[in-house]
């Protein structure tokens, strides 16, 4: 039956490229044509073990970029996974995933995640996807949370559950343009540990991890801020996946 309607959808709604709308000879629904596939910036070795940064110096015994070496041990969040940079085709997917409300490019942005080099190592280790919350008002603006649909898409392929256990519980101006202790200031208590989720992560065995979902990091304040609340709710190893660091 879904080969029939796949069939069928493919007669009406021959798949095209996300971007470029060029026809795509493959079955099976849109994709990124190969040709716009070349123009992603994926993350490929050498990068940095920290925030998957690539065109950084490494230090060569710990493969840390400078930035990652700073940050203490003991950051709530222990590794950023990108899967390419925030330039060109990404940027433009990813402003038209959220503020052109185009929820499809969920699909190709899920693909970017998962072509990060050590993806599909980690997965198995991890025991649920908790999004990047929004604010209730800014959802209802939106729309849609970009982070929830980027957990959900993830999840729908790789059976990881999603656990939606924080909440954002103060509606705060733009985060853009901000530097880091700018940033953290302005979202100061800004997330909250939903309690209805506290022995799933307490739980958890130590060698399990624990991924939060969004679409962009940028200085790593955001996911930071909720890798706090959820280790101290339990949680012990912190990642956050997403599909594009600055
Ligand atoms: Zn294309
Ligand atoms: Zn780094």
């Amino acid at each position: 039956m879904d080969e029939t309607w796949e069939a069928l959808s493919d007669l009406f709604f021959p798949p095209v490229c996300y971007y470029c709308k060029s026809p795509l000879d493959s079955r099976g629904g849109r994709k990124l044509c190969p040709r716009c596939r070349e123009l992603l910036k994926l993350v490929e070795a050498p990068y940095c073990l920290g925030c998957s940064k690539t065109n950084v110096i490494l230090d060569e015994e710990t493969l840390l970029c400078p930035d990652c070496q700073i940050r203490s041990k003991r950051a709530p969040l222990s590794r950023v996974i990108a899967g390419a940079a925030y330039e060109g085709l990404v940027l433009h997917l990813i402003s038209k995933f959220k503020y052109g409300r185009c929820r499809y490019l969920a699909d190709p942005l899920t693909d970017i995640i998962m072509a990060h080099p050590e993806f599909n190592i980690l997965a198995p280790h991890i025991a649920c996807l908790v999004p990047v919350p929004m604010h209730w008002t800014r959802k209802i603006i939106r729309g849609f949370n970009q982070s929830e649909d980027l957990a959900y898409e993830l999840s729908r392929r790789t059976k990881i559950p999603v656990v939606p256990a924080l909440k954002r519980v103060r509606y705060h101006s733009s985060q853009a343009g901000l530097k880091r202790d700018e940033r953290m200031r302005n979202l100061g208590g800004a997330f909250q540990f939903d309690k209805r989720y506290s022995k799933r992560f307490k739980n958890l065995p130590k060698s399990k991890l624990v991924a939060i979902i969004d679409d962009v990091c940028t200085t790593g304040t955001t996911a930071e801020l909720c890798a706090r609340q959820l280790k101290r709710n339990g949680a012990k190893n912190i990642i956050l996946l997403c599909a594009a660091k600055t």
